[in-house]
């Protein structure tokens, strides 16, 4: 037998490099000849018992292409000692996973979490050349929060890369996140910071399959207004003071507080839903109404204008109800996704109705003053779950 030194370059290129890492280990098997393999990925050569060589994203590829050179020729000279060439015809390449499958190593194998075995077989004449090796997958979760010191009301989105669809996330915290909404490598929910909560230090635990991530929400104070104000007995009596009312109320807009699409519709900062109207009560303000010792608290914006202005969806979303309420009138709640909702009340008329997919900006109703309401606006409420956000906190949004 010639003594050629077979030597198999493993060019595994990743299109990413951040988080988790690739194992590595070789094996030699009966009759092979194998003296090194070397491993690169993105150019860079791993030295082989470098366990923590480098670190993979799920769903980017690996390029899996490997040269076999000649090397050792005493008798040739440094330049063709360095000759290599792609892919040896002669060799047969077999990749499997732990399941056994066989994974097509021609085209770009997507990572997954998971072992990999990579057999190499030469025939060279009567000369016979196996390797087999194997990549273990397990990459580490990288979690982005949107704001670390939301204020009272504020809404933390939190976007998990790196996590395979597979791998249960659990949430630990004081306040209520939404529903998680899952890729095949990536997962994104809301955490709203309920208006009433004390601004103080709060901890968020996000535990991703056996990674445990902790964080600290410092949680800002918010100046809620307060206001006092009195509303006609011949107001209230037909609409918070009306049994009928308020279980119809109850029954329309409460299981709103818990259904969610899975689709995220909307994108980007959330619009005003009225233009040119004045604020004529703030987001979370304490109402004394008729002259009463405790407020009830405003949950969301009035927009106050003429009747008859035109109304917007404040982002895209699907229209999960429009209809008439006696409490608070003409009445539309669109989800945004995950179960991030906006709330239009009061609403002279709607031109849109249950089960539309509407843009943002689209023409949804208009201003009026139906339901519990003492003249034309348009109450403008934004919720995840029961908990109510500041719509400022949603028209400033990336
Ligand atoms: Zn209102």
């Amino acid at each position: 037998m010639k003594l050629w030194t077979k030597l198999i370059l493993l060019v595994l290129a990743l299109g990413l490099g951040l988080g988790g890492y690739i194992y590595y280990e070789q094996k030699q098997l009966e009759n092979s000849e194998i003296q090194s393999f070397e491993v690169s990925f993105n150019g860079t050569t791993i030295e082989f018992l470098d366990l923590q060589m480098h670190k993979p994203i799920l769903g980017s590829l690996i390029d899996l292409s490997y040269y076999v050179h000649q090397d050792g020729f005493n008798d040739l000279n440094s330049d063709q000692m360095l000759n290599t060439f792609k892919v040896d015809p002669r060799a047969k390449v077999r990749i499997s996973n732990e399941l056994g499958e066989d994974v097509p190593y021609q085209e770009a194998l997507v990572l997954e979490p998971g072992r990999y075995s990579i057999s190499v077989n030469i025939v060279d004449g009567i000369a016979q050349y196996d390797y087999l090796f194997h990549v273990v997958v397990d990459p580490e979760p990288i979690i982005s929060l949107s704001d670390l010191q939301p204020s009272q009301g504020g809404l933390v989105l939190i976007d998990i890369e790196n996590v395979s669809k597979a791998t249960e996330i659990q949430v630990i915290s004081n306040f209520k996140p939404s529903a998680i909404y899952r890729t095949a490598h990536s997962a994104q929910f809301y955490l709203p910071m309920a208006y009433q909560s004390e601004a103080k230090n709060y901890g968020l635990q996000i535990v991703v399959g056996e990674d445990v991530f902790d964080y600290a929400l410092d949680v800002q104070t918010y100046a809620f207004k307060e206001s006092h104000f009195t509303v006609p007995v011949s107001i209230s009596s037909g609409t918070v003071g009306n049994q009928d009312a308020v279980k119809q109320y109850r029954d329309a807009i409460y299981p709103t507080y818990v259904s969610f699409v899975e689709e995220v519709y909307w994108k980007g900062p959330f619009i005003i839903p009225v233009e040119g109207a004045r604020i004529s009560s703030t987001f979370g303000e304490k109402r004394f109404v008729n002259n009463a010792k405790n407020p009830t608290r405003h949950s969301g914006i009035d927009y106050a204008i003429a009747c008859g202005t035109d109304v917007y969806a404040s982002n895209a979303g699907i229209v999960e109800f429009a209809d008439f309420l006696i409490m608070i009138g003409n009445t539309i709640v669109i989800d945004h996704g995950l179960g991030l909702k906006t709330y239009y009340e009061h609403m002279e008329d709607i031109v849109i109705k249950a089960g539309d997919i509407v843009e943002k900006g689209q023409l949804i109703g208009h201003v009026g003053t139906t339901g519990y309401s003492t003249g034309c606006h348009l109450h403008f409420q934004a919720m995840v779950k029961n908990q109510s956000i500041n719509p400022d906190v949603l028209y400033r949004l990336e």
